[in-house]
C-alpha cells in the first residue's frame, strides 16, 4: 500500500506533464534528500519511471523529470445505461486497455454476478491479473449517498436504496466506489482531460437527460446528501411541464434531447433525432426554430445560473454527438451571455466535447483511480 506522502507525489505528477525531484521537494516542503530517497523507493516499486529530461532553469544541469508507470496500477470501470452495461480495464495513465458489454439486468443481485463472471475475461483481454486491480468504479443515473457506496434511487434503474459497492466488494473483493454519472465525468475530466490544471470549474452533462458537477479548491463539490448539481429538476418554468421527479417546469422537461424529441412529436414535426430538427430549423420552419430557442433558452440560463454561483475558471460541457452544430448552439451561447452578469461576460470560457461510447465507463474507471490517488 501506498504511504501519505507517495500518494501527495503521485497526485501532484499525475496533475502534471511530468515533475523533477526539486520541483517535488519544493512544492512538498521536503528536503531535496529526502526527496531523493523517497523516489527512489518509488521508482524501486515501479510506481513511477523517470522521462525526458527538461531544461533547468537557469545555470544547473537539466534535471530528470518523473512521470506515473502507466502500468503502476490497474482500475475497472462499469457504467450502466438504460439497455447495456460496458466495463473497461484502464491504467494509470487512465487510457483504455479493453472493454467489455453485456446487457443490463435491473435485478442488483444477478447484475453483480453478471459483472462478476465478467471480469475474469476483462483481466485476460488486458494481460493482467486481478491483483493489479485496485479499484473498480461504477457510475449510473441517479442519487449516490456521500460515501459513494449506495444508490439512493435511480429512476432509471428502478433502485431504492440499493447498497452495489457493499455488494460487489462482497462478490468480487476490490474497493469499489460508485458515482453519479455527471460527478463521475467531472473527476475523470480533473484527472485525465480538460481540466488536469483547474481547480474550480463546472461540468454541465447534455443528452436524454441533463446533468451536472462541480469541482471546487480542486475538490468534488457532492453537496451534504450526494445530490449538489442537480441542475436537471431546477425549475425553469414555474409551473410549466409535469416533469418525472414529481415537479413542474424543471430544466430537464424543456431541454433534455428527450424533451426536444417529445415536444417535436406534439408539434407533429416529423423528426427522429436533433440533426433532423436543426434541417428543419435551417430550412425556415418556424415551429422547429421555436423549439429549438426555448431550450436553448432554457439551458443557457441554467448555465448562466451556474456561472453567477460558482464563478468557476471554465464551464464544461459535454453533450451527444451532432447535437451542439447549430441553431441550438447558438440560442445556449446567446442566452448564458445575455443571463450573467455583466461584470461576468465573457469570463469564463466554454470547452465544448463530445460523449463517446466509452466516455461513461472511462469515467467510472477514474473515480476508482481517484480514490486511490487522493484518499480521504
Ligand atoms: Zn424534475
Amino acid at each position: 500500500m501506498l504511504s501519505a506522502i507517495q500518494r501527495e507525489l503521485l497526485q501532484l505528477i499525475s496533475a502534471s506533464e511530468g515533475l523533477s525531484r526539486t520541483e517535488l521537494a519544493l512544492r512538498t516542503g521536503l528536503s531535496k534528500a529526502a526527496m531523493s530517497a523517497i523516489v527512489r523507493d518509488m521508482l524501486g516499486a515501479g510506481l513511477i519511471i523517470e522521462s525526458d529530461t527538461m531544461a533547468g532553469s537557469g545555470q544547473g544541469r537539466p534535471s530528470v523529470k518523473l512521470v506515473m508507470r502507466a502500468e503502476a496500477a490497474y482500475f475497472v470501470g462499469i457504467s450502466l445505461n438504460a439497455s447495456a452495461v460496458r466495463m473497461v480495464l484502464i491504467n494509470l495513465w487512465g487510457e483504455i486497455i479493453c472493454r467489455h458489454d453485456f446487457p443490463l439486468v435491473n435485478n442488483p443481485e444477478i447484475l453483480v454476478e453478471h459483472i462478476q463472471q465478467a471480469l475474469p475475461k476483462l483481466f485476460q483481454d488486458g494481460k493482467i491479473t486481478a491483483d493489479q486491480v485496485l479499484g473498480i468504479g461504477v457510475t449510473l443515473s441517479g442519487f449516490i449517498d456521500e460515501n459513494q457506496a449506495t444508490c439512493v434511487q435511480s429512476t432509471l434503474l428502478g433502485w431504492r436504496q440499493v447498497p452495489l459497492a457493499k455488494l460487489l466488494y462482497q462478490a468480487i473483493g476490490i474497493d469499489v466506489f460508485i458515482e453519479n454519472d455527471a460527478k463521475a465525468l467531472a473527476v475523470s475530466e480533473k484527472l485525465y482531460g480538460h481540466a488536469r490544471s483547474l481547480n474550480n470549474f463546472i461540468l454541465v452533462t447534455h443528452g436524454d437527460g441533463i446533468g451536472s458537477a462541480s469541482f471546487i479548491h480542486g475538490q468534488l463539490y457532492r453537496g451534504a446528501h450526494g445530490g449538489a448539481g442537480e441542475i436537471a429538476h431546477c425549475t425553469i418554468e414555474p409551473g410549466g411541464t409535469p416533469c418525472r421527479c414529481g415537479k413542474r417546469g424543471c430544466l430537464d422537461t424543456i431541454a433534455s434531447l428527450i424533451a426536444i424529441q417529445e415536444q417535436a412529436k406534439a408539434e407533429q414535426l416529423a423528426v427522429e433525432d436533433l440533426s433532423q430538427l436543426e434541417t428543419l430549423a435551417m430550412n425556415g420552419s418556424a415551429q422547429a426554430i421555436a423549439l429549438l430557442h426555448r431550450a436553448g433558452n432554457a439551458l443557457g440560463l441554467a448555465m448562466a445560473n451556474l456561472i453567477q454561483l460558482q464563478d468557476p475558471e471554465t464551464l464544461l460541457l459535454a453533450h451527444q454527438p451532432a447535437t451542439f452544430d447549430g441553431l441550438l448552439n447558438t440560442v445556449v451561447r446567446q442566452s448564458l451571455e445575455a443571463h450573467v452578469l455583466p461584470a461576468f461576460a465573457g469570463k469564463t470560457p466554454l470547452i465544448r466535447f463530445t460523449i463517446e461510447p466509452d466516455t461513461w465507463a472511462h469515467a467510472a474507471a477514474s473515480v476508482a483511480a481517484h480514490r486511490f490517488l487522493t484518499p480521504r
